[in-house]
């Protein structure tokens, strides 16, 4: 099985350690031909409208979308394939949810919080300038902060509104490929 992580913007290369830590093949994803074969795709942390219209304009997102890839967003990414982000599709909208970008406040007011995942237990959250989930149509939370959703799943879609790859914790991205 072989992982790709989006090589635009973000913790590209944390993602990918962490991955390599699990055993898991990976390959920086640039353009289309990078996507040919792999089971699941990261969408790293960074800035959303940046990351989206480079994957717009390189045809990424409707790739991604057409062979249904998995896809594990943080932070941006997860901004990216939220149904909803203030009134607007996402690019991949594969949750159904509804998220306000920059919700938990400026890069001054990021932080960090002990979060209990299910299935994973205690994990160290880092939010950075992250999206605040406001509504959960469907899919599974699997963590939660002050009473909103962190992290969603959907299928086999993952949405992560803090970034797991900080502390080289692997736990999260496991869970990710263990569903794949
Ligand atoms: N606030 C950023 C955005 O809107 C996301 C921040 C992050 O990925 N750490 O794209």
């Amino acid at each position: 099985m072989e992982i790709g992580v989006l090589d635009i913007q973000g913790d590209v290369s944390e993602h990918i350690s962490i991955l390599e830590t699990l055993g898991t093949k990976v390959r920086k994803v640039r353009r289309i031909p990078d996507l040919d074969g792999i089971s699941g795709i990261i969408i790293p942390g960074g800035e959303s409208t940046v990351i989206g219209s480079i994957m717009s304009q390189r045809g990424i997102s409707k790739v991604i979308l057409e062979r249904r890839i998995p896809v594990m967003g943080t932070c941006a990414g997860l901004i990216l394939m939220s149904g909803n982000v203030e009134g607007e599709r996402g690019l991949i909208p594969l949750l159904s949810i509804t998220i306000k970008r920059n919700g938990y406040g400026s890069q001054r007011e990021s932080f960090e919080a002990d979060l209990a995942v299910k299935g994973i237990g205690k994990f160290r959250g880092v939010f950075i300038r992250a999206p605040l989930v406001t509504k959960v149509e469907s899919g599974e939370v699997l963590a939660s902060y002050n009473d909103k959703a962190v992290m969603i799943s959907e299928g086999k879609h993952l949405g992560v509104s803090f970034h797991p790859e900080i502390y080289g914790d692997s736990r999260i991205h496991s869970l990710f490929i263990d569903r794949l």
